[in-house]
């Protein structure tokens, strides 16, 4: 009501259509209600006078009207304190979530309303159908999967993205989009110990943002075909080179490497060859083994294409020794190392030469800054040692775009790198999480989660209960039970009834258990009391042992 209130004082300014910049009458000839033509201060005030939830937001009803900046600083405020709240609660509110799939879906109706809804139902709603849904990535209990870490400016930034609301489909469609992405994937090279070569200040090199790593590499493995067949003949004019008969080529990997970097060699037509990785320590592709499955397949007349190295699988975070691997590089091998979850190491010194090594040996890198670098999601980043790689396959323009004669450092023309033309400005979010942190902060995040996982391992060491599988160094920490895979399950059980998000796997066929910290929330005090609850189960096992 305090609407009405608000709007009977301004009756004649509800009748005076605002004058647009570019000096059209707005909304009145659109058959609006005098309500619609009330200037956004106005509505503002009047919404702002009322407090806070049950507002009628029906004034926004009826056809969409360009960004308000009153109704935007109103609703915006509203929906910051859904989200703060929604925040706040996250420690609250369990980590895996009691649901049937079907649950959630059917609490919204089957078809879109026809009418418009109140903001205010729309943010209830948003509290009361959406939220509860989430599953809390950011919990301090949550030690599943991988982190995947947001923060304060990557949050905001996914908003001010929105709201520039450009695509960068070139450099001009979005100046900014295109000139700071060449600037942040330059600062993350920077960051991680990548190499000048990747660079794009050095002209040759540079990285780009994709949606996933997933898709990184299906690029990535398309380029290594495409160049292969290019190579074998030379004479091949660029479209042939994609026609050609790749039936024969095949792309190595471990075991151990994530099913994508699978997906996308068979996507990008190249045959899989799974070299098993060593134990070791914590599975490492041994150089000949592969070596060895190389020598094989070209005795049957196949032909070594490709080869995805991974540094930090997603099961135990090993690593292959990418140096081990460096006169591979010299042959016509495409080397990509999948560094997804771990690249993000390289930050601390003491991973700083394996960044190194990446730098002198490979032809492409990924690494995601969805996951241990507070960048939010999407953040898959990709670099490359040679742009024409890229632009072998991916070039294409069309007579609705503007010519680019200068393809200067600042001016890659993105769309020529992967396949979308259309890009979202996700440098901005990269960018924004940069200035917030520095480089200084986002170390200390980083080596925050090393050190909780040292901790938990030098426990793990000490401990008659525990032991672990594999040795872990970054951020993961595995382990099982000493009395056998049925009590690793019953301790699964135990703390995931504590509320911890804790994802069981198996390791050499045997029961496992993942703790993947780094999660912003988790504190040392935390991982102390994971520690404790896992001695208490201890504990009430060996005196059931005992009695028995
Ligand atoms: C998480 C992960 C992936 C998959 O990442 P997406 O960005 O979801 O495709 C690939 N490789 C490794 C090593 C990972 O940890």
């Amino acid at each position: 009501m305090a609407l009405s209130i608000g709007l009977r004082p301004i009756g004649n300014l509800a009748f005076t259509p605002p004058v647009r910049p570019g000096g059209r009458r707005s909304a009145a000839a659109l058959g609006c209600g005098p309500a619609l033509l009330v200037p956004s201060a106005v509505l503002g005030l009047a919404l702002a006078r009322g407090g806070a939830r049950g507002y009628r937001y029906r004034l926004m009803a009826g056809p969409a009207k360009p960004v308000e900046p009153a109704v935007l600083r109103q609703l915006g405020q509203e929906t910051l304190e859904a989200i703060a709240r929604f925040t706040a609660s996250v420690p609250t509110r369990g980590v895996w979530k009691d649901l049937e799939p079907g649950e959630l879906a059917q609490q919204f109706e089957t078809s879109a309303p026809e009418e418009p809804r109140d903001y205010g139902q729309i943010l209830q709603k948003l509290e009361a159908q959406v939220f509860p849904g989430a599953l809390s990535w950011q919990h301090p209990k949550f030690m599943a999967y991988y982190p995947s870490s947001t923060s304060v400016p990557a949050i905001l930034a996914e908003t001010v993205i929105a709201s520039i609301g450009s695509v960068g489909l070139q450099w001009k469609s979005n100046p900014i989009g295109t000139e700071l992405e060449v600037v942040v994937m330059d600062w993350v090279a920077k960051f991680l110990g990548i190499g000048p070569a990747f660079h794009h200040s050095s002209q040759v090199g540079g990285g780009i943002i994709q949606n996933t790593a997933g898709e990184s590499m299906l690029n990535i493995m398309i380029c290594a075909r495409v160049r292969a067949h290019r190579r074998a003949n030379p004479e091949l004019s660029r479209e042939e080179a994609f026609y050609q008969d790749s039936s024969k080529m095949v792309a190595y990997l471990s075991d151990q490497a994530h099913f994508s970097a699978e997906k996308a060699c068979r996507l990008a037509g190249l045959r899989v060859r799974k070299v098993a990785a060593r134990l070791e320590g914590n599975y490492t592709l041994n150089p000949s083994d592969v070596k060895a499955a190389m020598e094989k397949d070209r005795a049957a007349g196949l032909q070594p294409t490709a080869l995805i190295l991974t540094y930090g699988s997603t099961n135990t975070s090993g690593c292959d020794d990418v140096k081990a691997f460096k006169d591979l590089a010299e042959d016509d091998l495409w080397i990509h190392v999948d560094a997804a979850y771990a690249g993000a190491a390289w930050s601390l010194d003491q991973f700083r030469q394996d960044a190194q090594a990446v730098s002198e040996v490979v032809t492409s890198v990924n690494m995601n800054g969805s996951k241990w670098f507070l960048c939010g999601f999407d953040s898959a980043f990709l670099w490359v040692r040679d742009r024409k790689l890229l632009l072998d396959v991916f070039s294409a323009s069309g007579v609705f775009m503007a010519d680019v004669e200068d393809m200067s450092i600042y001016n890659p023309e993105f769309k020529d790198w992967s396949v979308p033309l259309g890009r979202r400005f996700r440098a901005l979010r990269i960018w924004m999480v940069f200035e917030y942190f520095g480089t200084s902060g986002l170390k200390s995040y980083i080596r925050q989660a090393v050190d909780q996982a040292s901790w938990l391992r030098s426990k793990i060491e000490e401990s008659e209960h525990f032991e672990q599988p594999v040795q872990t160094v970054f951020g993961l920490v595995c382990l099982r039970s000493v009395h056998g895979d049925e009590v690793t399950r019953q301790l699964a059980a135990h703390l995931a009834a504590q509320g911890y998000g804790l994802a069981p796997t198996k390791i050499a066929d045997r029961d496992a258990l993942r703790v993947a910290l780094g999660a912003t929330s988790t504190t040392q005090a935390d991982v102390e009391k994971l520690w404790s609850d896992m001695c208490e189960f201890a504990e009430a096992g060996s005196n059931k042992r005992q009695k028995r």
